[in-house]
């Protein structure tokens, strides 16, 4: 509201003032009433009373009927189907309608000049007292919202760790029918970083997001949504979730993501926590893995920072085996008669499978567009077990990489199966020339 526009003060405070409000406020009654009136005393069907800002009050009666406008009835304004009049009547009321509005906005505005003078002097208490009702409602909320939700007092401590004992999402516990699956979070000065994989709707998100959210309510002085947590100093929380993009800014959704990481990767502090969501995923598939997996390795040995990093991207969890820092953790799914049940539960080790079809499915992706993928994806996946020979036929962007290469028990009888997949006759000079090197290295 401003004071512009009137309408800020209560009724109630000046007698005046609500005079003139109701001055202006029974105006509808009154034109209501003109309208019947004029209705009856002229039968013309098509008059009504209105009113605009530029022209003010009128009697409106249609071009077919304005012939028959009663002599009192003063021309106003022509319109293409309608002429609009004003009576003595219609004036009188006009100038005391506009009279009383344009009398109680300037009492308003006087009043409030007034008020402001008399707040003068006890501003700073007031201030002081609005500051503390804020902080008092703020911590009863607190107070309120632990003991409806049944959370905790989390432990403060000087050390570097984030110790979640059966977390939980306070919103999506609140929101969702089915019961929630809570879930530990353990980060140490060892093992700063999980690298989080599993199906999309497996709760990799919802699992990232509780930890920030137990972090940033046990640093406002909150109880948290868990059986227990334990919580060293953070200095600041980043994260990088969701695609948006700024395209009236001049950047997509993949600038929107780098420029973010590089705010992170700049900032953050091995006191900080960092969620990282799915990040590389806006370029090729090779861009994005090499960028997820730089990233990761950065914010695990350089920024030592307490992160939280989910991918789809299979290849980042070998991280763990070469980084003492690094853990692995999965979401996982089970098929069931077909149908993908998500346990929600996060366990230790990496996904063995990503659902990605199954998802699709469940999202309502036509049945022959799933039916086509799963054909793909099965040439795909051959591709990879016959190695160079599918790269041929396939461009290396289109490659799954999600499928480690198979590990050969015996060279003799993994290059006599390699051979019985090969077509001789069929072999451009270069296919053979690849496959050729393919076994040597077969050999080795
Ligand atoms: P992802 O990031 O793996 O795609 P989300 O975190 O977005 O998955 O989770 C998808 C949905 O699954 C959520 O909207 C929520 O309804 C449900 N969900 C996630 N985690 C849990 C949990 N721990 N317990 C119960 N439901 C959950």
């Amino acid at each position: 509201m401003t004071i512009r526009d009137g309408g800020v003060i209560a009724q109630g405070f000046d007698d005046e003032l609500d005079r003139l409000q109701s001055l202006s406020d029974t105006s509808s009654d009154f034109l209501l009433k003109l309208e019947a009136e004029q209705k009856q005393r002229t039968g013309l069907s098509s008059l009504k009373v209105g009113f605009n800002r530029v022209q003010g009050y009128y009697i409106e009666i249609s071009k077919g009927q304005s012939a028959q406008a009663p002599a009192d009835y003063q021309r106003r304004q022509t319109l293409k189907n309608a002429e609009r009049y004003i009576t003595p009547e219609l004036k009188m009321f006009e100038d005391q309608v506009l009279g009383a509005k344009s009398r109680a906005l300037s009492r308003e505005k006087a009043l409030y000049e007034e008020i402001l003078l008399r707040l003068l002097t006890p501003i700073v208490a007031l201030q002081q007292t609005a500051q503390a009702l804020a902080q008092l409602d703020a911590l009863a909320n607190f107070a309120a919202r632990a003991d409806r939700l049944n959370w905790v007092k989390p432990e403060r401590c000087e050390q570097t760790v984030i110790d979640i004992q059966q977390g939980r999402h306070p919103v999506v516990e609140a929101v969702s029918r089915s019961p929630f699956t809570p879930n530990d979070t353990r980060l140490s000065d060892v093992e700063r970083m999980l690298i989080i994989t599993g199906p999309n709707m497996g709760g990799k998100s919802t699992y990232m997001r509780q930890t920030a959210l137990i972090v940033l309510l046990a640093h406002i002085g909150c109880y948290v949504p868990a059986q227990s947590v334990r919580i060293g100093p953070i200095d600041r929380i980043f994260t990088r979730i969701g695609s948006a993009d700024d395209l009236a800014g001049g950047r997509s959704t993949f600038m929107v993501e780098m420029t973010e990481t590089a705010v992170i990767l700049n900032n953050a502090t091995e006191h900080s926590l960092v969620i990282m969501d799915e990040i590389g995923r806006g370029t090729s598939t090779f861009d994005g893995l090499s960028l997820a997996f730089a990233c990761a390795e950065f914010l695990a040995e350089q920024v030592r920072a307490f992160t939280l990093f989910s991918t789809h991207y299979f290849e980042l969890t070998d991280l763990a085996q070469s980084h003492a820092s690094i853990r692995n953790v999965h979401l996982s799914a089970q098929l069931f008669q077909d149908q993908l049940v998500f346990l929600h539960a996060v366990q230790p080790g990496a996904a063995n499978q990503s659902y990605g079809l199954q998802v699709a499915k469940l999202a309502g992706v036509p049945d022959n567009v799933i039916h086509l993928a799963r054909q793909q994806l099965a040439r795909l996946e051959q591709g990879h077990v016959l190695l160079m020979g599918a790269a041929l036929t396939m461009s290396p962007l289109t490659m799954s990489l999600t499928i480690p290469p198979p590990v050969l028990a015996e060279p003799v009888d993994d290059i006599k199966s390699y051979l019985r997949d090969i077509n001789a006759d069929d072999l451009t000079p270069k296919q053979a020339l690849i496959h050729l090197y393919q076994l040597l290295e077969l050999m080795n």
